[in-house]
């Protein structure tokens, strides 16, 4: 029987890739996860399929499942040979009950070890802007926690002892007392003029923050509405952070929206529009996969040298087609002499990744304009086209093509059919919450869109989203299906709907 053994894994502050390499290595190679309420959903999709997940967290008020449970299950785990990732918010180390887990291990004979993470308040100080330590405002830092340990009768954190220290206090778990501590703060003798910060979520784009002064800091949060669980950062250092608070000055900071690619294809968006400080929901609505005809393909690699123009639709349809390829072909000349054609950009990167050069993209980047821009080389009357294409439709393509006397075969190389929303979660926070926009990429989302229109229903209250297409073709597939249209990207790439969006969020 193999060994088990646990690893004590610091998930960072919030933001998934605040982690550590090592952090995410594991999370990724695990058995089992054993994680907390602060761990922020994204780390847990990283496991393999068949790794046993485990949510044992706390919320403040009350534990969900008692520390001795924990460490029994975690004993458990590791003594069936299991390789486990207990992950923590934060650091584990610190207020994570990390210590008590690592006694427990050691106890019961279990091999552990243990991966720091960026606890919460060096990542809130970080988005913040907020230096903790200054040559000359701080030369100390204290962590310290607001909320004693329920079980204990008398208060264990001397505050009175902390004011007198000419330190940045960093407070967690102290909302709740916050008027409390303030007001122990003071009548130690700290000044009420002292800077501090109120931090929910920091680092994550839902993140929600107020500045003030130490004396009347308790008003300050009711007015802003900031609730637990929270970071509380005291300190002439905090002063500065309004000028230097970079993360909540980025452009879609506060904002959310949904995209309704592939999850395939979303990263990109995903990434850009993060960049850009927004809450993204990826909401895949269409999902796509290889499908492909084992006759027809067959046809089309014996005549594969035959061909004076390959042409593709899609960076999917590259993506398939090479897949498919290379499963008969080891040498990428087996293409042979012919010219390439590509609908758009994202589709050229694709075919230039196999370092084949890309003779024709059409300025708008629909399907009539390639096939446009391909009769305008006058060499397609009876010339022999293989258009690779996804199973719908690219009549606006071939059929131009036609016209002109080319011939041209068809190769279906992949296939797009709507997803199963009802167990998503980014589809449920959708439905409560809303998003301040939405954007759609190609007409298989619109259509796919208004299929689930039922399962993507707002919940009243709800943000109604501004919408948002990539181009003329989506945009009229839009129209067609009473899907109402905010804003159409002048150019339609990526880059052009990011344009549009930030124009009409940011600067309307
Ligand atoms: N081990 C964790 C701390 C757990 S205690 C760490 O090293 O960070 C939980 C407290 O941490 C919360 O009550 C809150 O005060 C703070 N906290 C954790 N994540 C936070 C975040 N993203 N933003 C603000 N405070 C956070």
């Amino acid at each position: 029987m193999s060994v088990g053994m646990v690893y004590l894994v610091g998930a960072g502050p919030g933001a998934s890739d605040l982690v550590t390499v090592r952090g995410k290595e594991l999370i990724e190679r695990c058995d089992a996860l054993v994680y907390d309420y602060l761990v922020y959903d994204e780390l847990l999709t990283w496991t393999k399929r068949s790794c046993e997940k485990t949510y044992v967290g706390k919320r403040s008020g009350y534990h969900s499942k008692p520390q001795e449970d924990i460490e029994k299950l975690l004993i458990k785990l590791a003594k069936d040979g299991k390789m486990v990732v207990r992950l923590k918010g934060g650091d584990p180390f610190v207020f994570g009950r990390g210590g008590e887990e690592a006694d427990a291990l050691l106890d019961a004979g279990i091999t552990f070890e243990i991966v720091p993470g960026v606890t919460a308040s060096v990542g809130t100080a970080a988005s913040m802007g907020i230096p903790l330590t200054h040559r000359n405002d701080s030369s100390a830092v204290v962590l310290v926690t607001g909320h004693e340990d329920p079980e204990k009768s008398e208060t264990a954190v001397n505050w009175d002892h902390y004011a007198k220290l000419d330190a940045t206090l960093c407070i967690y778990m102290g909302l709740t007392k916050l008027d409390y501590i303030s007001s122990e703060l003071l009548k130690a003798g700290m000044d009420p003029e002292t800077s501090v910060a109120i931090v929910r979520w920091a680092t994550l784009p839902t993140q929600e923050s107020c500045i003030g002064k130490l004396g009347t800091i308790s008003k300050t949060v009711i007015e802003s509405g900031i609730k637990p669980p929270a970071m509380i950062i005291i300190g002439e250092v905090v002063r500065d952070a309004p000028k230097h608070s970079w993360f909540e000055q980025k452009p879609l900071f506060g904002k959310r929206i949904a995209i309704t690619r592939t999850r395939q294809q979303s990263s990109e968006l995903m990434h850009r529009l993060h960049q850009l400080g927004a809450d993204v929901l990826e909401l895949p609505l269409i999902k796509v996969s290889a499908a492909v005809d084992e006759q027809v393909k067959k046809d089309v690699f014996f005549e594969l040298g035959s061909y004076d123009w390959i042409v593709f639709s899609s960076p999917n349809g590259v993506r398939y087609f090479f897949k498919e390829f290379f499963s008969e072909y080891k040498d990428v000349r087996s293409m042979g002499f012919m010219r390439i054609a590509a609908v758009g950009p994202a589709t050229v990167k694709e075919i230039e990744q196999f370092h084949l050069e890309v003779e024709i993209m059409p300025e708008k980047h629909t399907g009539a304009d390639l096939a446009e821009a391909l009769i305008g080389t006058d060499s397609i009357e009876h010339s022999k086209v293989l258009v690779v294409k996804g199973n719908l439709g690219s009549d606006d393509l071939i059929k131009p093509l036609e016209e002109k006397w080319a011939i041209v075969d068809r190769f279906e190389v992949y296939k797009t059919e709507a997803s199963d929303l009802s167990e998503n979660a980014a589809a449920e926070k959708f439905r409560q919450l809303g998003a301040h926009g939405i954007t759609f990429t190609s007409g298989s989302t619109v259509r796919s869109f208004v299929k689930q229109a039922k399962a993507l229903q707002l919940e009243e209250g709800a943000e109604t989203p501004k919408t948002f297409s990539i181009g003329p073709v989506t945009s009229k597939l839009m129209k067609e299906m009473h899907v109402p249209l905010v804003r159409e990207a002048k150019e339609s790439t990526l880059d052009g709907l990011i344009v549009a969006i930030v124009e009409e969020l940011v600067h309307p």
